[in-house]
């Protein structure tokens, strides 16, 4: 298993409605609610982003292929959008809610003459863009919640210059860990860090990739300011 994203998409919010940070691996940037919605406006809401995400795509895939084949295509635009339909509840449907399904169209304009042969293609490629893969595919949303005491337990495996602090409860279990470095993090034993298994350095590499907060690190030498000795 390994992560699209080296670092995760970072969202906070405050108590200010509805404007979300999101931080990305360059930046940051506002998402909000429409003013209809309770919010000011301030940024693309969770649709648009979705709907953003697959334009972009679109976008980026068509102008990738174009460049490899030379074609002279300056400029596409792509519009996005979505709707929901809802399917009558019918015999095979016992709770009686009906279907309800998402479609998105998404269309796609050339500003300048393009042939009926390079459309066609093209229009395949956004098809296999890979957010529409994504998007037509089997999706599945995890959700970990997770806690933020200062009393979850925690345990230390220490070598001569570092401790790694392990807290059981914010694991994940994603496995990302033991994947990536196995010298060092091993589930199938009972003391499954062991900090003797690779250089430090390394160590604290892996320990920074740890999504959900379970692992950290200190320096042994280090002082309640954070200052090393
Ligand atoms: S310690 Fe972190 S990286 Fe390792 S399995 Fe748990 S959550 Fe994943």
């Amino acid at each position: 298993m390994q992560y699209k994203l080296e670092n995760p998409v970072h969202g906070t919010i405050g108590t200010g409605k509805y404007q979300c940070t999101i931080e990305w691996r360059n930046g940051k940037f506002i998402a909000d609610e429409p003013v209809t919605s309770g919010g000011k406006d301030m940024g693309p809401d969770p649709f648009t982003l979705l709907l953003s995400s697959l334009a972009s795509c679109t976008l980026v895939t068509m102008r990738m292929y174009i460049d490899r084949k030379g074609w002279d295509i300056p400029e596409i635009v792509v519009n996005a959008n979505m709707y929901k339909e809802t399917k009558e509840a019918g015999p095979d449907d016992p709770v009686g809610r009906g279907k309800i399904t998402t479609i998105i169209d998404r269309d796609i304009i050339f500003l300048s003459p393009v042939e009926a042969e390079q459309k066609q293609r093209l229009l395949e490629i956004a098809n296999h863009c890979p957010i529409s893969k994504i998007l037509e595919g089997d999706i599945k949303v995890r959700t970990f919640l997770f806690k933020d005491s200062e009393t979850e337990k925690k345990i230390n495996y220490a070598n001569d210059e570092i401790t790694v602090v392990w807290k059981p409860e914010f694991c994940q279990h994603a496995a990302r860990c033991w994947k990536q470095l196995p010298e060092v993090f091993d589930y199938k034993k009972k003391a499954w860090i062991n900090p003797h298994g690779a250089a430090s350095e390394r160590i604290i590499e892996q320990v920074k990739k740890c999504p959900s907060g379970a692992l950290s690190f200190f320096y042994n030498n280090e002082t309640a300011n954070g200052s090393r000795i």
